[in-house]
């Protein structure tokens, strides 16, 4: 470990860009550096699951960084989390086909019982069970995630969950899932954040006995998917925290997620202001190199701009988390700036590399496609907008 990383919050805000976990970020590149361009055109030709380079992180512990060391994991902070996926990103390549197994560690680590922690984390570590799938949002109510209409009622030592769930990502690439059902009807309870909860799904035991997963094409390689829950038992020992505050749980596991995830558009961020601020200053037009023309020049400098401030807010966000303070709009904030400052990179790395911008080989179509992505999800601009103007500002509530 470098001398850097006991440093948080203001004091972290002190360090370089890019220099803290100095050793973390070579091993990440180092691997980043087998997996090229070509490979991941080669996934979006095939359809296929990017399941070498998810192998590769997990032999070399990536994924299991935040599991605690009783368990197998590293123990690592969560910026630790935060700077393997902004390497990866900044690489080329795409921590959406394994981000999940780190968010949702927050969760099962503070929540969890002794028992489900020794029963799964200890295999989730070694890469033996995959944790990569988080079913939360439904066809029907979309980001009101408190309506949400999937059901678990209590039979014995079961639940019996009946219900649908659409964007449920790496579901088919997964062993375990993080479900968020509905245990007491809506009109039961006082507040409609109560009377949710989470249960730990094991996807190999659930297949053809009360869950289908149904693939969803979309413009990103992003494997995800409608789940259709019929009479699906889940024991009731996979209750994670308490039954009817799971809002307040996953509440926990959406703010590492959010902060996890604008790591990853910082990474986007880097990766288009590096490519772009390289090709203005090689390409040569009217006999001058076009970085030179301020219409080029300026969006870059811009870019990079919006991508250094991002960065202070995730460091806070994440320095926040790590203390255990409330950090929900420290963690928005991140998300919304740094998707933001990724798109805008794009845009500028777009428009300097003029018709070679939509050559795949390039690869910059590909990094806008998804850079375009984390501005919906996990969570859409306006939902965040929303959040600030009402639960920051004291403004009036849309909703
Ligand atoms: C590639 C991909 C992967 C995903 N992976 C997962 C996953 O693994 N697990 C999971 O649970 N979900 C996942 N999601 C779902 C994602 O979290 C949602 O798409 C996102 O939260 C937005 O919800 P929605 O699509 O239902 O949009 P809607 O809620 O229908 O909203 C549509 C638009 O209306 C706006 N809007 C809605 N209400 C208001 C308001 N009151 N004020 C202003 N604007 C408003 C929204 O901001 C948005 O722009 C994924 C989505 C995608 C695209």
């Amino acid at each position: 470990m470098d001398d850097l990383d006991h440093l948080a919050g203001d004091d972290l805000a002190m360090v370089p860009v890019g220099q803290d976990f100095p050793e973390i970020r070579e091993a990440v590149r180092a691997i980043c550096r087998n997996y090229p361009g070509a490979y991941w055109r080669n996934l979006e030709d095939t359809g296929e699951y990017a399941k070498d380079f998810v192998a590769e992180l997990t032999r070399a512990g990536f994924l299991s960084a935040l599991i605690p060391e009783e368990f197998g994991g590293s123990g690592l902070p969560l910026r630790a989390g935060g700077v393997i996926l902004e390497e990866i990103h900044a690489s080329g390549c795409s921590g959406a086909t394994c981000h999940a197994q780190m968010y949702m560690m927050a969760m099962l680590v503070r929540y969890g019982t002794d028992e489900q922690k020794a029963r799964y984390l200890p295999g989730i570590a070694s890469g033996e069970l995959r944790y990569q799938s988080f079913g939360v949002t439904e066809p029907t109510t979309g980001s009101d995630t408190t309506q949400l209409k999937t059901r678990a009622v209590r039979d014995g030592d079961d639940y019996v969950v009946n219900g649908q769930k659409i964007w449920t990502s790496r579901a088919l690439h997964s062993d375990l899932m993080t479900l968020l059902v509905r245990t007491t009807p809506v009109d039961q309870v006082k507040k409609r954040t109560e009377g949710l909860s989470v249960l730990l799904v094991d996807i190999r035991e659930s297949l053809g006995k009360g869950m289908t997963i149904r693939p969803i094409e979309t413009m990103v390689k992003h494997q995800t998917n409608e789940v259709f829950y019929e009479n699906l038992r889940v024991p009731v020992k996979n209750l994670i925290g308490k039954e009817g505050s799971g809002f307040r749980h996953i509440l926990e596991g959406m703010n590492s997620e959010r902060i996890l995830v604008s790591h990853e558009s910082l990474g986007d961020a880097r990766w288009f202001i590096e490519k772009a601020t390289a090709y203005a200053k090689e390409r040569v037009v009217f006999g001058r190199p076009i970085g030179q023309n301020q219409g080029i020049q300026f969006p870059i400098a811009r870019a990079y701009a919006e991508w250094r401030a991002a960065d202070l807010m995730v460091r806070t966000a994440s320095a926040k988390f790590q203390a255990g303070l409330p950090c929900g709009e420290e963690a928005n904030l991140s998300r919304m700036l740094s998707s933001e400052a990724a798109w805008n990179a794009g845009e500028a790395c777009m428009q300097t590399h003029g018709g070679f911008a939509v050559a795949r080989e390039y690869d910059i179509e590909r990094k806008w496609r998804a850079a375009r992505v984390q501005r919906i999800a996990p969570i859409s601009t306006n939902l965040i907008l929303a959040y600030i103007g009402h639960g920051v500002l004291g403004m009036p509530k849309s909703y």
